[in-house]
């Protein structure tokens, strides 16, 4: 190792690689410093996926970076890096890691911040990387990243691709191998288990057995993971246009239930409701996520949370009722007390969970169509997600007599027409 792979001997050309990520790499090289292609773009490049960022590794360390781009910030605490900006692109530079193994000084602290000033490195008592900023040079580099397919770097000054890890060779095996000794790489940072799964479903690999076996034993370990975390990570597991083939992998490898655990004990305990099949609910949401992504449509991350939460708030919502609650205040009790206990797994910013909670609301107020409700409710910003979340249920098997499709007709339609289907719901 390194296998180098000269330019005429692979598929990865300039022509496919963004411009100023070109830009970032001869200028480095100009300053005199190693830069390098790393990660997602190189391994989708191979695979013939469109990349969607363009990561940059180099032997400068973030001040150096910073101080030859007047276009950057330095960004990160746990793992710095610099962010050098053209336009709404922004390339993401950072510097040869070595794999910063736990010192007598580092190796006790327990997730408190607080306790790490002016360390490089440091992990908790679980042994998780808390902070992880050891200069190195390439080849400790390769070591440190996860799978051995984001372990490929492409070299702009000949155009060659480096593989320390045999990550070409598992590109042809199609499969997700970790690098090193896989328990230990998900001790040190159990997201890792999210990433296999994830990678595993979007390139369509198997996850080679011997990074597949620890995941089950070790699932719990996310449980060690800051909320914010696995909030971001969970947008780019079932958000990203591979949501059911994830949601699958994430349910075979018992991960899920770490992420959305009411929602898993609703599926798990076969909770009967006439008014949903809560798995067929679940992928109805993430096959209309994925298929909008597929034809380039927005997707919102509070309509995906608002799926994947809905069966527990109508279970919460049928146990208030029962209590002699009146429907209004049953529902935003429930809604509370789910997003209470959600988010001690994954983060709900504010600004995700206010419309969640309002296409919720509108679940019980788009039936109540009569009068001049009709016209205000198709005013409401959250008609149309309402709206279509009424379409996942329909389409998951609930039976709202027909609510999706008067709704249908009632936009479709002139004024004479509105007026004729709000006397006919009436
Ligand atoms: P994508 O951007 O398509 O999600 P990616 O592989 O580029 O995939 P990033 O999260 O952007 O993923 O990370 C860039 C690279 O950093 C990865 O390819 C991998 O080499 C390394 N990396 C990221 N997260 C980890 C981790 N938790 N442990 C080890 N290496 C990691
Ligand atoms: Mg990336």
């Amino acid at each position: 190792y390194p296998i180098v792979i000269p330019r005429d001997k692979h598929t990865l050309s300039r022509s496919g690689l963004s411009p100023n990520a070109i830009k970032v790499l001869y200028r480095l090289n100009k300053e005199g410093f190693d830069a390098y292609l790393v990660g997602g773009c190189v391994r989708d490049h191979l695979i013939d996926i469109e990349p969607k960022d363009f990561d940059v590794v180099t032997n400068a360390t973030p001040e150096e970076v910073h101080a030859i781009f007047s276009n950057s910030r330095l960004i990160g605490r746990r793992f710095r890096l610099v962010h050098v900006t053209y336009g709404r692109e922004i390339i993401e530079v950072s510097t040869f890691r070595a794999n910063s193994a736990p010192t007598d000084e580092s190796k006790e602290i327990n997730g408190d911040s607080g306790n790490l000033k002016g360390k490089d490195s440091a992990r908790s008592a679980h042994g998780i990387i808390l902070r992880d900023n050891v200069w190195g040079d390439i080849e400790q580099d390769a070591q440190r990243r996860d799978f051995t397919f984001n372990a490929l770097y492409y070299n702009v000054a000949d155009f060659s691709i480096h593989d320390y890890c045999g990550g070409l060779e598992d590109i042809q095996k199609q499969q997700v191998r970790m690098i090193g000794d896989a328990s230990q790489r998900y001790q040190e940072d159990p997201v890792r288990m999210l990433r296999a799964v994830r990678f595993a479903a979007k390139l369509n690999f198997e996850i080679e057995p011997n990074t597949a076996n620890p995941i089950k034993d070790m699932a719990h370990l996310l449980d060690h993971i800051p909320p914010a975390r696995l909030f971001e990570e969970v947008l780019k597991l079932l958000g990203s246009g591979n949501g059911v083939a994830t949601y699958h992998l994430l349910r075979e490898y018992g991960l899920f239930r770490y992420l959305f655990p009411e929602t898993d004990d609703l599926i798990r305990s076969n909770w009967k409701n006439p008014h949903i099949d809560v798995e067929k609910f679940i992928l109805q949401g993430l096959k209309n996520t994925d298929n909008r992504i597929q034809e380039g449509k927005s997707t919102a991350p509070y309509f995906l949370y608002a799926i994947l939460l809905w069966p527990k708030v109508l279970h919460r919502h049928t146990e208030f009722l029962a209590q002699g609650l009146p429907e209004t205040p049953a529902l935003h009790q429930a809604a509370s007390l789910v997003l209470d206990n959600q988010v001690a797994h994954t983060s709900i910013p504010r600004r995700f969970s206010t419309p969640m909670r309002e296409i919720w609301d509108l679940q019980f107020r788009l039936p109540k169509r009569f009068g001049k409700r009709a016209f205000t409710l198709e005013q409401h910003p959250r008609f149309r997600a309402a709206f279509d979340f009424i379409l996942i249920r329909e389409e998951s098997g609930s039976d709202l007599d027909n609510l999706g499709s008067w709704w249908q007709d009632f936009q479709d339609a002139n004024d004479k027409g509105r007026l004729d289907l709000i006397n006919k719901a009436d």
